[in-house]
């Protein structure tokens, strides 16, 4: 008798989507047999990390016999510093996606449900898909988040509900405004998660100061990442700030050695490097302003994007995708978001983004 070790998975499992990442510059060389690709697709910070962290990493490879400190306490300490807030309101975790599903794991009850936005940054309805966890996705407004029908959906088994701000892909973000007005309405009882991936980014001032109203609401719980602008994704650590009392649970929930030892060296020395977090934003700026230019005279409509990243209209995405892919140029096509007619492009060197313009150009 033959077993399928497929049907004995829990249903949910069974059934989750993949979370498809923009394919690294090596398959994609592979595949169509070319050379010098560029991978537009992820994200990632174009200057890479800061030059400073090499050689931290290199006194740290002494010593990957030893386990890596359970309780983070360096990396706690050096962002407690930076933050000015206290290391009890801070949860380290491997990549901020792992912080997402501890939250998952250790708040979600079985006849508890979750609110999300619809285009919402896509590893947050699989990890409540992963634990059976019964979703209401809101339409967007304007590829946004639709705060009023978000704040609507909420009911009295709701536990969380979690904002991407700014969002990926949409690019678009909530000012202090519309935040205030969530932690008005939102019962004391339901966890409000503030995904901030992009956060360093943000240059307006209407950009909520999340951090201030943790003290006013300890039921609001704010996620980070060094992944995208400190340039350490390959790495894996991200953070959350919250009260102490769901620090707590979440450092409970977390496995012990949940952030490596490269990690958490890597990211003490990238807080102190703000030289090459002001730089890759400027760059980034730079960038947006190089491709949104283009395209406009180009007369392709594109999502205004607060991130380090666009998502362009296109048409045919998934044909401009392959087009793209075959001249070299990685950029993600959004299906898995329903969006059939975008494509999102991280924002690169001045030299990238002019060869995906040139090629986007030529493809169309
Ligand atoms: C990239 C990204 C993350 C980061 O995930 P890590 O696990 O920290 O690498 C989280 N949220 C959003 C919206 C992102 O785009």
């Amino acid at each position: 008798m033959t077993i399928d070790f497929r049907s004995l998975a829990k249903q949910n499992i069974r059934n989750l989507p993949i979370y498809q990442p923009g394919k690294p510059t090596e398959e994609v060389e592979r595949e169509f047999g070319i050379f010098s690709s560029i991978k537009l697709a992820s994200n990632e910070n174009p200057l890479g990390a800061s030059p400073t962290i090499i050689s931290e990493l290199q006194k740290a490879l002494q010593n990957i016999h030893i386990y890596p400190d359970g309780e983070c306490y360096e990396i706690k300490q050096a962002l407690a510093n930076f933050l000015a807030i206290s290391p009890a309101k801070l949860t380290i975790g491997n990549g901020s996606e792992n912080i997402l599903e501890l939250i998952v794991k250790a708040y979600l009850h079985d006849d508890n449900n979750a609110v999300i936005s619809e285009y919402a940054f896509l590893t947050i309805p699989i990890i409540l898909k992963s634990y059976g966890v019964v979703t209401k996705v809101v339409p967007a407004l304007n590829w946004s988040h639709d705060i009023e029908g978000m704040i609507d959906a909420v009911n009295e088994n709701t536990r969380v509900i979690f904002f991407v701000n700014p969002n990926n892909p949409t690019g678009t973000y909530l000012n202090d405004e519309k935040f205030r007005k969530i932690l008005s309405a939102i019962p004391p009882k339901v966890l409000i998660v503030c995904d901030e991936a992009y956060a360093e980014y943000m240059t307006s001032d209407d950009y909520p100061k999340t951090q201030e109203y943790l003290s006013s609401h300890p039921n609001l719980i704010i996620t980070r990442t060094f992944s995208k602008v400190y340039g350490l994704a390959g790495l894996r650590i991200g953070y959350a700030m919250s009260s102490p009392e769901i620090a707590e649970i979440l450092n409970r929930t977390r496995l012990p050695f949940n952030v490596n030892s490269f990690a958490a060296k890597a990211a003490c020395v990238a807080l102190k490097d703000q030289w090459h977090v002001k730089e890759s934003i400027r760059i980034n700026q730079e960038g947006m302003q190089q491709i949104t230019a283009e395209l406009k005279k180009m007369n392709i409509s594109f999502i205004p994007s607060v991130g380090n990243f666009v998502t362009i209209d296109v048409g045919d995405a998934e044909k401009i995708y392959q087009k793209l892919l075959q001249e070299g140029v990685i950029v993600r096509p959004l299906k898995a978001y329903n969006m059939h007619h975008h494509i999102r492009v991280t924002i690169g060197k001045p030299e990238q983004n002019q060869r995906f313009l040139q090629t986007l150009k030529k493809i169309l």
